[in-house]
Formats: structure tokens, sequence, C-alpha cells
């Protein structure tokens, strides 16, 4: 009997129950994971994502090698391929068992769906597991039965739960017999042809984001060990190393969410809450994650690109492609806005207090839809992730659960003082600017600007603001009329 293991957003051994769950029968285990190039552009993931992905998924092959576990890497364009090379696996291996970890998203939920309908039709087992978050989406809920609209009280309701079932992780599955898993290797073998996979794609090396399991842990031990500490303080600020930058590894399930808790929570006297300040907030941003998951599965619309407060799709929006493209191409003449775009171009990756400062200034300076700067980082960000990203956007322009009141806009300079007092994040990523005095570089004169060959602004604080709050307020009257109609 063989139990195939179905890889996704969760290419890791270690704390991985459908792999772990597999690894404690007697059957053989195979693991088989999808290389879905079509679909995932169509998701709107970037090359340089959908490349780490990809090298994760070598990576994975070689370490799964380890314990005798083949892996099966498999070309499969669309989800529907997915499928289809899933049930000719099944039926020419004889596959028994089916393990997957559930992913949330709505074309994920449908394409599993269709495979469990297929799998029950063939007498197949299927055995689903939530690894996604600590506590599975639907499960955290008002005295109501409903889901939590805002943070604080799901927060609250997370922690008494949290408190009761938080386990250590799973360990990666024993060595398994090498003579069996060469037999296996050689069917897989077989099977991979059969399934006329194509050539497989390479794989090249990020020199700034790697894909080993071993680093993972690596990087998460040392955060905790040596910043959590001092989270609270240093995490709003770009130049400091002050965050764990665990979000790429999070999101393609290089470590699991409960690693990162439980890590937490041991170097937090044994709490997830009222132990050291700085860990403690730490955990409560990966309770903001796990909020924007369980936001997704009740509120399916999310994926479908619909605003939280259905009343801000009212915002009359301004389609102005010119000033979208200094936007995105870091040349809005707001010098923190534009060191964090070029930061996001470079890195794949922005610090969040950027990520806020440069979406509320889309969608608030600039009036621009928050779907277009979504899709913006989604193609970009090497932890895109449709919940966290969706949710974050949603939050920034006020659209959201939780999200800022529409008249709270952050001042670019101000935040740019603040955060970035000595303006060397902006020195780094707008080198254009480094021949000036530190002060000068949070908004510099328009002399200066010209010596540095560097844009006036695109649009003036106090004009843009006031835009935005004119064009929130009346969006607002409109719905209310139209509610009263
Ligand atoms: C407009 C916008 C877009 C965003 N898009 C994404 C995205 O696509 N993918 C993504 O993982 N995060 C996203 N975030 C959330 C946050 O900015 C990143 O998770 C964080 O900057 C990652 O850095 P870190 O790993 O050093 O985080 P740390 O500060 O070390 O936090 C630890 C982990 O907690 C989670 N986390 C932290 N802050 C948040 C948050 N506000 N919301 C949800 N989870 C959080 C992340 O998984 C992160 O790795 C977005 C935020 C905003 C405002």
């Amino acid at each position: 009997m063989t139990t195939l293991v179905w890889f996704r957003t969760d290419l890791r051994v270690h704390d991985n129950p459908a792999l772990w769950h597999a690894a404690q029968r007697k059957d053989d285990v195979l693991g088989v994971v999808f290389v879905s190039e079509k679909q995932w552009r169509r998701h709107g993931l970037g090359p340089r994502k959908i490349q780490l992905i990809k090298n994760r998924m070598y990576a994975l092959a070689d370490e799964l090698k380890a314990l005798n576990i083949p892996l099966l890497i498999v070309n499969a364009p669309t989800f529907a391929e997915c499928n289809l090379s899933l049930q000719r696996a099944c039926v020419q291996m004889n596959i028994s068992r089916v393990n997957f970890n559930i992913e949330y998203e709505v074309n994920e939920r449908h394409r599993d769906i269709e495979f469990a309908r297929w799998c029950r039709e063939n007498q197949i087992e299927v055995n689903k597991f939530h690894d996604q978050c600590l506590l599975p989406p639907g499960s955290v809920v008002t005295q109501q039965g409903g889901p939590f609209r805002v943070f604080t009280p799901f927060k609250k309701a997370w922690l008494q739960q949290a408190n009761v079932v938080m386990q250590p992780p799973l360990p990666a599955p024993a060595k398994r017999n090498a003579a069996d898993a060469r037999t296996l290797e050689t069917l897989a073998r077989v099977q991979s042809q059969m399934l006329k996979q194509g050539p497989l794609p390479e794989q090249e090396d990020d020199p700034l984001w790697s894909v080993a399991e071993a680093d993972a842990h690596d990087k998460l031990e040392c955060f905790i060990s040596e910043r959590a500490l001092d989270y609270k303080d240093d995490r709003d600020h770009p130049l400091r190393e002050g965050t764990s930058r665990l979000s790429f590894e999070l999101s393609l399930g290089i470590l699991s969410q409960r690693q990162c808790l439980h890590a937490a929570q041991q170097e937090n006297k044994g709490f997830l809450a009222g132990g050291f300040p700085g860990i403690d907030c730490w955990i409560s941003e990966l309770i903001w994650r796990e909020f924007y998951r369980h936001l997704l599965v009740a509120f399916p619309d999310l994926c479908k690109h619909k605003a939280f407060k259905p009343e801000t799709e009212a915002v009359p929006w301004r389609h102005d492609e010119d000033d979208f493209l200094a936007w995105c191409e870091g040349r809005t003449g707001y010098p923190i806005v534009d060191a964090a775009m070029r930061q996001l171009v470079q890195q794949g990756w922005m610090h969040n207090r950027l990520r806020m400062i440069t979406a509320m200034f889309l969608t608030k300076h600039l009036l621009i839809d928050w779907r277009k700067g979504e899709a913006f980082f989604n193609h970009w960000l090497v932890d895109a992730d449709l919940a966290s990203n969706n949710g974050g956007w949603q939050w920034s322009a006020s659209t959201g659960a939780d999200g800022a009141p529409y008249f709270r806009i952050f001042n670019p300079t101000s935040q740019s003082e603040k955060f970035d007092a000595s303006a060397e994040f902006i020195a780094q990523m707008v080198p254009e600017l480094a021949v000036l005095a530190p002060k000068d570089r949070h908004a510099p004169d328009n002399l200066q600007r010209a010596r540095c060959r560097y844009p006036l602004p695109v649009v003036n604080h106090q004009y843009g603001r006031a835009r935005a709050l004119e064009a929130f307020k009346l969006s607002q009257a409109q719905t209310l009329t139209e509610g009263d109609a």
C-alpha cells in the first residue's frame, strides 16, 4: 500500500502534519508536488517568487531523499491539470491514500473538492490537515458563532483557545527503509515519464533568499535568541534588523506558524502573552497573520477582489497611469516612498512600516485603487500571500476589516523623520540623495532636487490628503443616500 503526500504551500519535512501522519503507517510514502506556472502567473505571482518556489521544491526533494522518501516533481501548468495528473498517478501506482494540508484560497479549495470527489468515487482515502494556522479558520468565533471582524477581540479569543491547544511542533518523520524507497523511486521515475511532464524547470539560486529548511530554522532561532526581546522597539525602523524577515519562509511553508509560535513561547517564559513585551508583540503579529486567514475563509469574496467594507466600493478611484507608474518605479518625489518601492523591486521584500506608508500613499495621496497596489506587491514580493497582502492593503486603504479609519492618513515626510531618523535607509535605496545632509533627505527643496536629479513630488501632501478625505466622505454620503432610497 502506498500513501501519496501532496505538497503545496507546506514545503517542509518538519512539523508537516500530512507527511507526519503518512509516515506513521506501515505503507510506503511517496511525495508529489506540482509546478503550476501558468496558474501561479494567473494568480499574479512574479518570476522571482516562481523561481523560489521551484528552488524550494528541489531542496525539499533532497531533504526527503535523506529520509528515503522520494518526491515526484510534476509539471502541471494549471490546477485542472494537477488534478488530472494526480488521478492518473493514483490509478497507475495503485495509491490507496492521499494526504495533504489544506489551502484556503477559493481556487485551491475548488481544486481540492474536485479531487476529493474523484477519490471518493475511486475508493481512495483522502486525509486533510490544517497547518497554516495554529487554530483552524472557523474555530475562533464570536459569542454569536460568527467570524470576528476586528482584530483585538479576535486576538483575545484566539489567545484563550491557543493556550489550551498549543503543542510542540511535529518532528521530521523517521528515516524509512532504503530498499522500499528505491523500488518506489523506480516506480515514480517510470510514472513521471508516463505523466509526460516535459522538461523540469531549472534551479537558479537567489542571492538573497535561501530555500534550505535548515537555514530557515537557523534564522528563526537567531531571531528569537538575539532580537525578539527588542522587537517592540526596533520593528518600525527599516534600517534596524528589528524584524525576523521570516515572511518568505512562512509563505512557502518552509517554516510553520506553529514552529514560530512555539519558539517564541519557549523564550517568553512559556507564555503566548504576558511574557516579555518584545516577544508578546512578535506573537501578536503572527496572530494578525492568522486573523487574515480566518477572514479569507469566512469572507471568500476577499479572494475575488472585493472590498471588505462594501460601502467603500463607491470611492471614486483615480485612473492615472502616470502617477501609478511613478509609484511603481520609485519616483514619486517622496524619498521614503521611493526608497521603499525600490527596496521591493530589488530585494523582493519590504519592511512592514514601509508597506503601510507606500500603500497609504497610493490609496490616499494618489487616490489610486488599492487593488492595483495589491497586484503590484503580489508580483514583486517573495512573501506574496493572498490573505496577508489583501489584509494589509485593505487595512491601509481603509476598506478592510479593522482598517485604519479613512481620516488617518500618514504624512510620508513625518513618517520618514520618525522611522528613518538618520535618513540612512533613504541614502541606501535612493543613492542620488545620499550627497545631501541627512536632515535634508526627507523632503529636499527644489534646488536640491534639481542638483540630485530627483523628481518633484507627484502630489502636494496637503492637497492629496484633502482630496482623499473628500472622496471618502462623498462615497460614504452616497452609500448612505442609496441605502435610504
Ligand atoms: C500593504 C501590505 C501588504 C502586505 N503584504 C504581505 C504579504 O504579501 N505577505 C506577508 O507575509 N505579509 C504581508 N504584509 C504583512 C507584513 O508587512 C509582513 O508580513 C512583514 O513585513 C514581513 O516581515 P517579517 O517577516 O520581518 O515580519 P515580522 O515583523 O518578523 O513578523 C513575523 C511574522 O508575522 C507575520 N506578520 C507580521 N506582520 C503582519 C501583518 N501586518 N499582517 C499579517 N501578517 C503579519 C508575518 O508572517 C511575519 O513573517 C503586508 C502588509 C501591508 C501593510
